[in-house]
């Protein structure tokens, strides 16, 4: 099992910038935490680069609370289901195959240009902050925690 978990994860690294995984925020990045936990060297992965998805242009334009760069995306899909299935907005999704395969928002464009409504469930589901709040909450350490169904009811509650 601990070898099948190590290539899963020298899997994932073959489509991530692995140099900037080890400069990242390492206490926001999951799956920093995860490499961590299973002992895995980011150095040893054995098998080659592909063409991967961190050369998709990305529209960066943020919509009211959602910002996103998805070079910094693992592709594990949390957010489109997040998006999907918990919010039922079906704003995101998987474009391309393979290597090809990245997060696409709307028609492949902005979230400011996309039906998105800033609810923020993409950015709270999201394990490296490829998408987050334009506050980056995920990195900020709370000195209050305030339980709602809704994420922007929640940062009014405490922003004041
Ligand atoms: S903020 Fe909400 S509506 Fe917008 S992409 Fe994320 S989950 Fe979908």
């Amino acid at each position: 099992m601990e070898r099948l978990r190590k290539n899963i994860i020298e899997l994932v690294l073959t489509d991530y910038d692995t140099e900037r995984l080890k400069k990242e925020d390492h206490g926001a990045n999951e799956l920093y935490n995860v490499v961590q936990q299973i002992g895995f060297d980011i150095d040893s992965v054995r098998y080659p680069k592909g063409k991967t998805h961190q050369e998709h242009s990305d529209g960066h334009e943020p919509s009211v609370y959602v910002v996103s760069d998805l070079s910094a995306a693992s592709d594990c899909y949390r957010c489109v289901r997040a998006c999907d299935e918990v919010q039922g907005e079906m704003v995101l999704t998987m474009a391309g195959r393979g290597f090809d395969s990245h997060i696409a928002k709307g028609t492949n464009e902005s979230f400011k240009d996309s039906d998105c409504v800033s609810c923020g469930a993409c950015a709270q589901a999201c394990p490296t902050s490829a998408i987050t709040d334009v506050f980056k909450s995920k990195e900020t350490k709370a000195d209050e925690v305030v339980r709602s169904v809704c994420t922007p009811a929640a940062w009014a509650a405490t922003s004041k």
